[in-house]
């Protein structure tokens, strides 16, 4: 039998370190110690104001009331991401949250649509999804579980919210739940040098020259990874090759109406500008790749396109993406930016903090610190991480856009085996396959792979056992009953102003 560790130590205040001092100290119900330790002064990036429908599922464990958590982080929901001149300029589509249409006996329903698209008798695949289509009439209303087989039973949706309200209002609830707080600055870790666990590390040093000693370490120290690089070195598999990017300048600006219920994402010359709008504000960056454009130029592009009058002067942030070669080291377990970086193209990192703390609880240590265990997480971590940078090359890979040498670049760059077998398998019959438990499930790739433009040559040939009057009356029914339930939907300021509207 090995022993219980005893005391976790947290080294971070950011999203990851609260997210990570919430959910512990809600499961582990008290019988460990956890400390926290942060520095005001070198502070968090406080960006990462845009969610996935997974969030839902981390604030119910933890007990928060949905109202009162978008009132405190003037959050506002979210139904999707809508893509504006990534597949050509001047074309726009949205990757909408939830599901495509209803499945009809053995095949998807992107099947029949794209049997009656070549038959040019289907209309544009968002007519077929209702958070889409509420997106685009800015309506908005959680799923209506008591009226059963109906659209409006099966909205999927997350959240827009302020990074640093959440921030603080997970801080509160750790507190009350028994985490301590300790201010300061880490100079060093120390290891261990001798014993069963020599290199383990057994404290970090404070500039006060405080020690805080742990049995566990929880990295959540940001993109220097204090302890998983610095003390550790575990190393960096850097991905740029197909992610680019490597800068952002983030600026808030003014609301303006409507409170539109979905993210933005803008394809610029060299890189893509977000747009997230809460309550009292609208969030905006630009992500971009400084081989293709300079700082001033970014700065242009990003003020030029805000809708309403900017609050600050645009902050600029550094990153390289790619992730930590192992994310669990002897001890520490890096969580947050400490354990990689994928750019917020389509909003994961805090989804990815999320899942790396179920995971530490699913593989909860005792003093053996198995290796075999340590190994699971590491893969499982890996895993997600690299379908998710999938993803996202999708988008930058599957342009035809000839208007610049950043476009052109990534259109021709070799993609990523795993990815490059998802576009064959797409571009030969339409279909999709979601391997193990990988975060994006087909309707996300259906819709970002159509939206670019990617036409299967055939469809699945099941999808035509049906005749074609049936199959495009049964997809009009569809069509219809999800433009009734949007009309009836309300509109999304008003959902909020009735439900959890923040203080002015
Ligand atoms: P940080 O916020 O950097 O926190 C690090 C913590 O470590 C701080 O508390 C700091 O004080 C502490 N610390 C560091 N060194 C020391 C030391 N020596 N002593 C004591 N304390 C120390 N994610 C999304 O899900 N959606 C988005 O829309 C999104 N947009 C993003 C946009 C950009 C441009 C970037 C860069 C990221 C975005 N992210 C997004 C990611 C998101 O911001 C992060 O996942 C999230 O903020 C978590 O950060 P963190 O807590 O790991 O690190």
């Amino acid at each position: 039998m090995q022993a219980q560790i005893d005391r976790i130590v947290i080294v971070g205040g950011g999203t990851a370190g609260w997210m990570a001092a919430a959910a512990l100290s809600t499961v582990l119900r008290g019988r460990y110690r956890i400390q926290l330790v942060e520095s005001d002064e070198i502070g968090i990036v406080g960006v990462g104001e845009a969610t996935i429908p997974m969030i839902q599922r981390f604030n119910r464990v933890i007990g928060l009331d949905e109202n009162e958590f978008l009132r405190e982080t003037r959050g506002s929901f979210k139904l999707g991401i809508e893509f504006v001149n990534w597949g050509r300029l001047g074309e726009r589509y949205m990757h909408g949250f939830g599901r495509l249409g209803q499945d009809l006996w053995t095949v998807p329903f992107e099947q029949y649509w794209h049997r009656m698209r070549a038959l040019g008798r289907a209309l544009p695949l968002e007519n077929y999804s209702i958070t889409r289509m509420a997106a685009k009439a800015n309506k908005f209303m959680p799923p209506r579980t008591d009226i059963g087989n109906s659209p409006l039973a099966d909205i999927a949706y997350a959240y827009h919210f302020d990074a640093s309200l959440y921030a603080r209002h997970l801080r509160r609830l750790s507190e009350a739940r028994g985490v301590q707080r300790t201010e300061g600055k880490i100079t060093h870790a120390t290891r261990r040098g001798e014993g069963a666990h020599a290199g383990h590390i057994d404290a970090v040093v404070l500039e006060s020259g405080e020690r805080v000693e742990g049995d566990l370490f929880i990295d959540c120290s940001g993109f220097r990874g204090l302890l998983i690089e610095q003390t550790l070195q575990t190393g960096f598999e850097d991905w740029t090759h197909w992610l680019p990017c490597d800068r952002a300048l983030a600026v808030p600006c003014e609301s303006v109406a409507p409170l539109t219920p979905y993210t933005r994402s803008t394809a610029h010359r060299a890189g893509w500008q977000w747009r997230i709008p809460l309550q009292h504000r609208i969030g905006n960056g630009h992500v971009y790749c400084s081989r293709y454009t300079s700082d001033d130029e970014a700065a242009s592009t990003l003020l030029a396109h805000l809708d309403g009058k900017p609050l600050a002067d645009p902050r600029p942030i550094r990153f390289r993406t790619g992730m930590r070669r192992l994310a669990w080291n002897e001890n520490v377990v890096a969580i947050g930016l400490a354990s990689g970086f994928l750019e917020p193209l389509e909003s994961t990192s805090i989804h990815l903090i999320q899942s790396a703390v179920q995971q530490l609880i699913d593989f909860f240590p005792d003093r053996g610190f198995s290796a075999t265990d340590i190994a699971e997480f590491n893969r499982s971590n890996r895993f997600h991480y690299e379908r998710i940078r999938d993803f996202i090359i999708l988008h930058y890979h599957l342009n035809q856009r000839d208007d610049s040498a950043f476009w052109r670049d990534c259109a021709h760059m070799t993609v990523p085996d795993t990815l490059q077998e998802k576009l064959a398998l797409y571009g030969s019959h339409g279909r999709v396959v979601r391997r193990d438990n990988e975060l994006f499930a087909e309707v996300g790739w259906v819709q970002v792979m159509e939206g670019q433009n990617l036409t299967p040559q055939r469809h699945h040939p099941l999808a035509d056992l049906q005749s074609e009057q049936d199959t495009h009356d049964y997809m009009e029914g569809v069509r219809d009953v999800i433009a009734k339930c949007v009309d009836v939907m309300p509109d999304h300021a008003d959902y909020i102003a009735q439900h959890c509207a923040a203080p002015t």
